[in-house]
């Protein structure tokens, strides 16, 4: 299973299918990608291989400078269409790709049920980017990462995230715990990966994300890492990758 995100000046599309290409020596059942359109998103993904998901995604090839995808491998609810990653959220603005199990997503879908919310897969990644959008429908004050990282603490489980908002066009939060994500840095672009294969042929220069933190990514800002559990700011050790 994999992750990979990209922001920068190069096609979207062909950076992160390449790279899922490249992840998929981890395994996988199911692939998917999310790119930003304008304000809004353009999301493939199906049961099957990377070339599956490139066979009904051709039309996205071009279109965008900023978006993630991801390979699965299922932990919750069987392989299929519905099940894949990325999951939106219910309001249609918060896409979100996973790696690893959310332990307590039961407690929360329950929750969220109770709310209003509406599932459509089996999954417990779904209920993890629904948790994002409650939080920032209850907490009109709170920006899109601030409400990853208060969604992140009512979690336990392993984890390693990507996720995009609509309405916050250009940024990129990701979030470690259990499951590796790499992020390379570029001349005007960023590369997010489970491991740094997808982006060395663009750059040598990588940050490995450490447990418990996350890192909110755009051209504008830079990258900015912070703990998850009391948002303290973390200077990033920079590696020179060797491959
Ligand atoms: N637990 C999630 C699911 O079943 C993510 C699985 C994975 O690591 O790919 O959809």
């Amino acid at each position: 299973c994999g992750i990979v995100g990209y922001t920068g000046f190069q096609d979207a599309y062909e950076v992160v299918i390449n790279g899922l290409r490249r992840l998929e020596y981890r395994g996988y059942d199911s692939a998917g990608i999310v790119l930003e359109q304008g304000t809004n998103f353009d999301v493939a993904k199906t049961k099957g291989k990377v070339e599956d998901l490139v066979a009904i995604s051709k039309n996205l090839i071009g279109k965008s400078h900023v978006g993630m995808g991801h390979t699965r491998w299922a932990t919750h609810g069987v392989p299929s269409d519905r099940n894949s990653h990325p999951h939106i959220s219910n309001n249609g603005k918060i896409a979100i790709v996973h790696n690893g199990i959310i332990e307590n997503y039961d407690t929360i879908k329950t929750m969220l049920t109770e709310k209003g919310f509406v599932f459509h897969s089996e999954t417990d990644t779904e209920v993890l980017v629904n948790l994002i959008q409650y939080l920032m429908d209850i907490n009109a004050d709170i920006d899109f990462p601030t409400a990853v990282r208060y969604a992140l603490n009512e979690v336990y489980g392993a984890y390693a995230i990507t996720v995009m908002h609509e309405d916050f066009p250009g940024v990129l939060v990701v979030a470690r715990l259990g499951s590796p994500l790499a992020i390379g840095l570029g001349n005007n672009e960023y590369f997010i990966a489970s491991d740094a294969s997808p982006f060395v042929e663009f750059t040598k220069e990588a940050v490995y994300l450490e447990e418990g933190h996350m890192a909110t990514i755009s051209l504008e800002h830079g990258v900015d890492i912070r703990n998850i559990k009391d948002n303290v700011k973390i200077i990033p050790e920079v590696q020179q990758l060797k491959l």
